[in-house]
């Protein structure tokens, strides 16, 4: 989608990917099949490239850090990954720029696991510091006769140990800072999960206008300190007495911001590319109250039903497998505002 927008501004798009016949090549220019850190592949991707960005962000922060040596013009820079790549020091780093959230403390043991309880109360959220995503990596540990079975349940490994966020409603904000730092965002969407995998966004959210003023702070604040250029996802819980805290952010165009695509003039996908080309910023006002649902594995095999949806605007990948929860596609289903 991000190649698209680019197409539609006059860009061509060099895509480096792992994988063979990734849904992106099929609307690049050209695609790089290597390895994320192949030299070669870095090489003639910085010679190439006027500015090199990444919708992934697992993409390790070295390639990042490697494709600026070589002069490369890269956006997000290689801070705003390696912050995002940790779930300790992403936290560590919100609260450090005034974006609250919840306790959390770093455990490298079992042991760890217990000491946490004692001072964040259970039961408490154990998750993977690293490589985790869609709920996948976390556990919740009950009591401290669960510690250690909680931390061999997500593999032993290096993690943090959050407090439970006692949150009535999970809200994100899409934001984008140019390279002349203004700093846009979208209205807030509301969004809601099924098994940590985000079934539905909508947009915009029925919020008050103190939570939507706390929501633009935060995320200026994070983009502000980033120096950050391009898309970011904030993840947001809002508690019962309206404060709101950070569950994470995504240094990347965002699921939660798809309504854009059909919600918006400008959406989060032509945000991006403009933000990181150096183009002004476009606006973020919506057109359309949206509720984005993704398709699921099977889900997306219902496309014809979907398609004639007189409100309904279907969105395929082209992913070829279709596992069961692999986010397969999008549809957003419009109606007037107000
Ligand atoms: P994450 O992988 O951090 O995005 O978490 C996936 C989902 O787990 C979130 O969208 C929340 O629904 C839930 N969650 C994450 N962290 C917490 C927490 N500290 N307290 C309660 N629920 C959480």
């Amino acid at each position: 989608m991000t190649a698209l927008a680019a197409a539609r501004l006059g860009f061509r798009t060099l895509v480096l990917t792992p994988e063979v016949d990734s849904c992106a090549s099929a609307v690049a220019s050209r695609t790089i099949v290597a390895a994320y850190d192949d030299p070669q592949a870095l090489k003639a991707m910085a010679e190439a490239a006027d500015v090199v960005t990444f919708e992934f962000e697992n993409v390790p922060a070295q390639v990042m850090e490697r494709l600026r040596k070589l002069n490369a013009a890269v956006a997000p820079g290689p801070l705003a990954l390696a912050m995002a790549q940790d779930r300790v020091e992403e936290k560590t780093f919100l609260n450090g720029c005034g974006a609250p959230t919840v306790g959390f403390v770093a455990v490298e043991s079992a042991e760890d696991v217990s000491a946490g309880l004692d001072k964040l109360g259970a039961p408490a959220l154990l998750k993977t510091r690293r490589e985790g995503y869609d709920g996948k990596g976390q556990t919740w540990v009950e009591s401290h006769a669960d510690a250690a079975a909680a931390f061999a349940r997500i593999g032993g490994r290096p993690a943090i140990l959050e407090a439970r966020a006692d949150f009535v409603r999970e809200l994100s904000i899409i934001a984008a800072r140019g390279r002349d730092g203004e700093v846009a965002s979208y209205p807030l969407a509301e969004n809601h999960h099924e098994r940590g995998v985000l079934r539905r966004s909508i947009a915009p959210a029925q919020v008050s206008r103190a939570v939507s003023d706390q929501a633009q702070t935060i995320a200026a604040r994070i983009l502000t300190k980033l120096d950050y250029v391009g898309v970011m996802g904030v993840e947001l819980f809002e508690l019962k007495d309206g404060r709101l805290l950070v569950n994470e952010f995504a240094p990347r165009v965002h699921n939660s911001g798809h309504w854009t695509l059909d919600g918006c003039e400008v959406d989060q996908f032509e945000q991006h590319v403009r933000a990181v080309a150096g183009w002004p910023l476009g606006p973020t006002r919506p057109l359309a109250h949206v509720e984005m649902e993704n398709l699921l594995g099977h889900e997306a095999d219902d496309w014809a039903r979907l398609a004639a949806e007189p409100d309904a605007r279907v969105w395929l990948y082209g992913k070829g497998e279709a596992r069961p929860g692999r986010k397969m596609g999008h549809v957003n289903r419009l109606r007037p505002l107000g």
